[in-house]
């Protein structure tokens, strides 16, 4: 579901044709749907109504401060992952009680901001990180509240890259290893155990992934239970998939109803960690063709976004669907959508069956509101691109295109240098 629709064979987002929001803001540019945004939270929000739950949107799929104010409103929590997004979750007005604090390499810097902020808990990776935030604790005279992020083992069908619940992946602790590593934790005095946390990967499709881990932890959580260890929370992870070609993922609500049988009797508080159901469709990337380059096989169009802007095709190879901002009856054409980039691997899009695009036609890149922004740079010295949220017929900047002052902020030259 999401608010990007034609009318008149003009996309519009919302209310709003996106070729007045390139026309006012430049391109490229990202814009989200504020409805979006809102009814991908309801639906996880009413999918696990009667449970007691806490939605904590993954700020690394988006963090635009507008963004989280938007969830922030309507009672979502945050999954941060280092001192940067606690600082914007926190600024956002997201409460600390629904703050959990995920990543490998927590710095003492950042370990002392969580516990001062007096977050929910920190999903612990290692056993060096729980004595890390042990010592921490013990010296600010407090208790850390915590989870043990384990790795049940789970393989998610989905990108390698995005995959993280395996036996070989960096993150958490393996499955077999919890009962040693929570027995460790409940010897510390300012550790206070809370729960369980599992992230098993990104852009899952079947319900059978998250069914498979959410067993094995509960059953991990009885045990500890029985060894008089508190488990009150257990916390799923993200990584419910979106649409971005033809993949039909479970709605939240299928999720729940698979889900929520598994908890009964067993009085656990769910945590939930989506960043790309809620962010990914809510979202579009509008650039903007410069030039067009004819192959006997195919046609380059050379567009004004790159990797630097949306990385996910070169990165992952992923795929993003490419509409016409004004659909036209051209002669179709096979076209690989490239960027400015001096990289081979800079394109957005490869083999497209596109109507003949024109100099200075608009294309949206779809499902770009997750792991698009947050993922840009400045490579090859470009600004970061500006940033507008859609509200009905109205449209905001919710950040500013940046400007070639912002390529040399914080840098300096020294002295010897001058002349
Ligand atoms: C990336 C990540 C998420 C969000 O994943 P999505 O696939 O965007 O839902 C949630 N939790 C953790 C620990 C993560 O690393």
């Amino acid at each position: 579901m999401h608010d990007f629709k034609y009318k008149n064979n003009e996309l519009y987002a919302e209310e709003v044709p996106v070729s007045k929001i390139a026309e006012a803001v430049g391109t490229p540019v990202y814009i989200y749907s504020h409805n979006t945004l809102l009814s991908h939270f309801i639906a996880y929000r009413d999918a696990f109504d009667g449970q007691p739950h806490t939605i904590c949107f993954a700020l690394k799929a988006n963090s635009n401060i507008a963004v989280l104010k938007l969830l922030a409103n309507n009672g979502c929590g945050a999954d941060v992952v280092s001192g940067g997004e606690l600082h914007l979750a926190l600024k956002a007005g997201i409460p600390p009680h629904k703050i959990v604090y995920a990543g490998v390499g927590k710095t003492e810097l950042e370990i002392v901001q969580a516990l001062k902020a007096g977050i929910l808990m920190f999903n612990i990776e290692s056993s060096d990180e729980m004595l890390a935030i042990s010592e921490i604790a013990a010296r600010m005279k407090k208790k850390a509240p915590i989870a043990l992020r384990v790795n049940p083992d789970i393989d998610p069908e989905t990108h390698p890259y995005i995959s993280t619940g395996l036996k070989e992946s960096k993150f958490g602790i393996p499955i077999e290893e919890a009962l040693e590593h929570y027995r460790l934790a409940k010897k510390h005095p300012s550790l206070r155990i809370l729960g369980i946390h599992k992230h098993i990967g990104s852009q899952i499709t079947t319900i059978r992934p998250f069914v498979d881990a959410l067993k094995k932890v509960i059953l991990l959580a009885k045990t500890l239970r029985s060894h008089g260890i508190p488990i009150d929370y257990i916390d799923m992870g993200g990584g419910l998939g979106i649409p971005y070609r033809n993949e039909h993922p479970p709605h939240p609500s299928e999720l729940s109803r698979a889900i929520l049988p598994l908890m009964r009797g067993g009085n656990f508080n769910l945590i939930l960690e989506p960043g790309r159901s809620i962010a990914g469709n809510a979202g579009i990337l509008v650039t903007k063709a410069l030039y067009l380059k004819k192959h006997p096989q195919k046609e380059f169009v050379i567009i004004d976004g790159g990797m630097n802007d949306l990385i996910r095709p070169s990165l992952y190879n992923a795929y993003h669907n490419v509409l016409p901002v004004k659909k036209n009856n051209r002669k179709k054409v096979i076209s690989d959508l490239v960027g400015p980039i001096c990289e081979s691997g800079d394109f957005l899009a490869k083999n497209r069956e596109l109507n003949r695009v024109n100099r200075g036609d608009l294309l949206a890149v779809m499902s770009a509101g997750a792991y698009g922004f947050t993922m840009s740079s400045n490579y090859n010295s470009r600004p970061r691109i500006a940033e507008v949220l859609v509200k009905g017929r109205e449209f905001f900047v919710i950040r500013d295109r940046e400007t070639y002052k912002d390529l040399t902020r914080g840098s300096r030259i020294p002295e010897f240098l001058k002349k």
